[in-house]
């Protein structure tokens, strides 16, 4: 029977998430549906399924969107062209991209307009990897980490830089890294590789319970990366470890012979999930803190959502249900409200 758990601090959801989901339940809250949403919101079937009920219609092209509509981009960041259709037929159209992976296009964009080769590690077909090739696709090649550098060819061995898609596995990064640094003695990359802090906080903590567990659940979709890259670093230190999306993907023979068992979660997967495998584990001294670091990153709601919402304020005041008499609303106090709170208006 497991005795304890250890639960992973920090887990769970970003600054990047909380401010997507933030701002797709305002748009939920003040727009009639439906709501377009280019790319899912974040890459948690939960939260999708959270949206999908109030309203919101997922697409992956945004031809499929109706002129006029109210159009979300994803937090995973979107292609130039992308931007520019949605901005030029949507009635409304919010951008809730993470401002670490717009950091990323910037530097894509101006490492291209250098000369730079540019080397984009990143899993190919991921929404994050499409929306940064995109930003210069005449001079970025996507490097995936499995594949390494064999098939690339440098133009100008001296002109190559690397970038790197936010959730990508420290080991990934670190191991094409180590090769680039090898073929070319001046590569350019960021100071501190574009992993983000949230990838490397939980990969850190994971590897803090595999020193005492002997067996790692984490929660979180099947396409979030940041999710696979969790289970990968727990496996890479020598644990089992398996990706579930609820207590109910849990195996009865997982459980056997575990006394400590670590849980942590993606980026994307909401906290109440992580409560319900808790429960379904049942430990029978209690769970422990793993705390490898405190996050208090914050990003506000993308302009152009509180400049609406501004302009809206008067009107939508009394149809917002998270507001309390005498207390302001969300928009103009975004920190004292999160993205589980804001799950939770919307029915979870
Ligand atoms: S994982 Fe990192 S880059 Fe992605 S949304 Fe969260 S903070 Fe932003």
């Amino acid at each position: 029977m497991t005795q304890r758990v250890l639960l992973a601090e920090p887990r769970g959801f970003c600054a990047g998430v909380e401010m997507a989901i933030k701002a797709l339940t305002w748009m939920v809250r003040v727009f009639e549906p439906p709501i377009y949403c280019y790319h899912e919101i974040v890459h948690n079937a939960a939260v999708v399924g959270v949206f999908e009920r109030a309203g919101v219609i997922f697409v992956d092209d945004i031809s499929e969107v109706p002129k006029g509509s109210v159009v979300m981009l994803s937090a995973h960041g979107s292609a130039p062209e992308v931007v520019g259709a949605a901005d030029t037929f949507a009635a409304v159209m919010v951008d809730a991209v993470c401002p670490l992976v717009t950091k990323v296009h910037h530097e894509v964009k101006r490492a291209a307009a250098k000369g730079f080769d540019i080397l984009y590690v990143g899993h190919e077909g991921h929404d994050e990897a499409l929306g940064a090739v995109a930003q210069a696709p005449d001079a970025v090649t996507l490097v995936d980490p499995d594949r390494g550098l064999d098939e690339f060819v440098a133009d100008d061995p001296a002109k190559v830089a690397l970038l790197a898609q936010t959730t990508l596995g420290m080991y990934e990064w670190e191991g094409v890294l180590d090769d680039a640094r090898s073929r070319y003695e001046a590569i350019k990359t960021s100071r501190k590789s574009d992993l983000c802090y949230a990838t490397t906080n939980r990969q850190s903590a994971v590897e803090r319970l595999a020193e005492d567990a002997t067996l790692i659940l984490v929660v979180g979709s099947e396409n979030s990366s940041n999710t696979q890259a969790l289970v990968r670093v727990a496996r890479n230190a020598g644990v089992e470890a398996h990706r579930i999306d609820g207590p109910d993907d849990i195996q009865d023979e997982w459980l056997d012979g575990h006394e400590t068992i670590g849980v942590t979660a993606g980026a994307s997967a909401p906290d109440q999930r992580v409560q319900s495998v808790i429960d379904r584990i049942n430990p029978s001294r209690g769970v422990d803190l793993v705390r490898v670091t405190k996050e208090d990153e914050y990003f506000p709601l993308p302009p152009a959502l509180r400049k609406l919402i501004h302009t809206l304020q008067a009107l939508v005041e009394g149809a917002y249900a998270c507001r309390t008499p005498g207390r302001p609303g969300p928009v103009d106090q975004d920190r004292d409200w999160g993205a589980t709170e804001a799950l939770q208006l919307l029915g979870v």
